[in-house]
């Protein structure tokens, strides 16, 4: 809900309107059943909030998206499994901005639909060039996050045969991640879309497992590859007991599903340890890299490279 607080500055019902709505916006922003009253630093944000999604808009033609990597491990001995694709958006006046900043905004209309595609397309590239430096296995994975927004179009499963035909990319070494919510909708579309995913040999990961929907249920209606355990439980698991049992009650049901888990966040050796005797599979975070240039990415591919060869 969003409240103005009446002045003598409106003359109008639709500047009244139009503020209630900024407050309501800003309330919806900060979680669900909350309510904001308006301020002037509101309006500010929310005009910023507007040029951001005008230049966003070209930022796909422009070519100011870039793209980082961070690698997936194997928990038992931090062998490197894949990478997850991230973006970031260099704008020509604000400089390097986090996705936390504008993935949201694209998400509010169908600028995140080209924006995944782009990461999808410059990613697959990207693992292509790897591979004629024999820098990656065939095995290598590559994690492409996916709005529960690109389920809307009719037309998906062509652009992703398009952008692998393009590419060469084989469909097997990669893993979509999307959100609970994406599997609640129960629509024809959706099952047809995840069903074509699957033909293909993408996998399916969840991402953010634990923070979404309580219902379960989709779990048994999809083909669910892997559950990615939220970086807030990973976060805990030192702190609190009832995390430490979550997260092994995750593992074990992921198990008996025959799902893989990967946990999200991890930071220290800690939690590393914890995650192990928990028989968590892959783990993906600061202690093992952040999300990496593709410079940095190839130097920590020829580490691991050399650490393999020297083991
Ligand atoms: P996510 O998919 O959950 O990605 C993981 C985020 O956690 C990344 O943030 C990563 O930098 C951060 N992270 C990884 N390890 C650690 C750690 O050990 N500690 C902490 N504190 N953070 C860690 P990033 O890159 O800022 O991305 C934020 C979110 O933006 C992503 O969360 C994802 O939901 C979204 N996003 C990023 N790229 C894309 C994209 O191409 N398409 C879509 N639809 N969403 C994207
Ligand atoms: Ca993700
Ligand atoms: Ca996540």
């Amino acid at each position: 809900m969003g409240i103005v607080m009446l002045s003598d500055n409106y003359r109008q019902a639709d500047d009244i309107i139009r503020d209630a709505d900024i407050a309501m916006y800003r309330a919806k922003s900060l979680g669900k059943a909350r309510y904001q009253v308006f301020d002037e630093a509101m309006r500010e944000r929310a005009i910023l909030q507007m040029t951001l999604e005008r230049d966003l808009r070209l930022a796909v033609e422009r070519n100011e998206l870039q793209l980082r990597f961070q690698p997936i491990v194997l928990a038992k001995n931090r062998e490197l499994i894949g990478f997850e694709a991230l973006v970031r958006w260099l704008h020509p006046k604000h400089g390097l901005i986090q996705p936390g900043e504008f993935i949201s905004i694209a998400e509010e209309s169908d600028l995140i639909i080209d924006i995944d595609l782009w990461v999808l397309e410059a990613a697959c590239k990207q693992f292509q060039i790897w591979k004629t430096k024999h820098l990656i296995s065939p095995g290598l994975q590559l994690s492409i996050n996916f709005s529960s927004r690109q389920f809307n179009q009719v037309n998906l499963l062509n652009r992703i045969d398009e952008i692998l035909a393009k590419t060469g990319m084989s469909p097997r070494q990669l893993q979509f991640e999307i959100t609970e919510s994406t599997l609640l909708n129960q629509s024809e579309q959706v099952r047809n879309i995840i069903n074509g995913l699957k033909e293909r040999g993408i996998q399916l990961h969840i991402d953010d497992f634990g923070t979404g929907y309580s219902s379960l249920q989709y779990l048994q209606n999809f083909p669910v590859d892997a559950l990615k355990i939220d970086r807030s439980f990973v976060d805990n698991l030192l702190k609190n007991h009832e995390s430490i049992e979550l997260v092994r009650t995750i593992i074990l049901m992921a198990r008996n599903l025959g799902m893989k888990v990967v946990a999200e966040g991890v930071e220290n050796e800690a939690q590393l340890e914890r995650l192990r005797n928990l028989q968590c599979g892959y783990l993906q975070g600061y202690l093992f890299a952040k999300p990496m240039t593709v410079e940095d990415t190839e130097t920590f591919m020829e580490q691991a490279l050399m650490w393999q060869i020297g083991a």
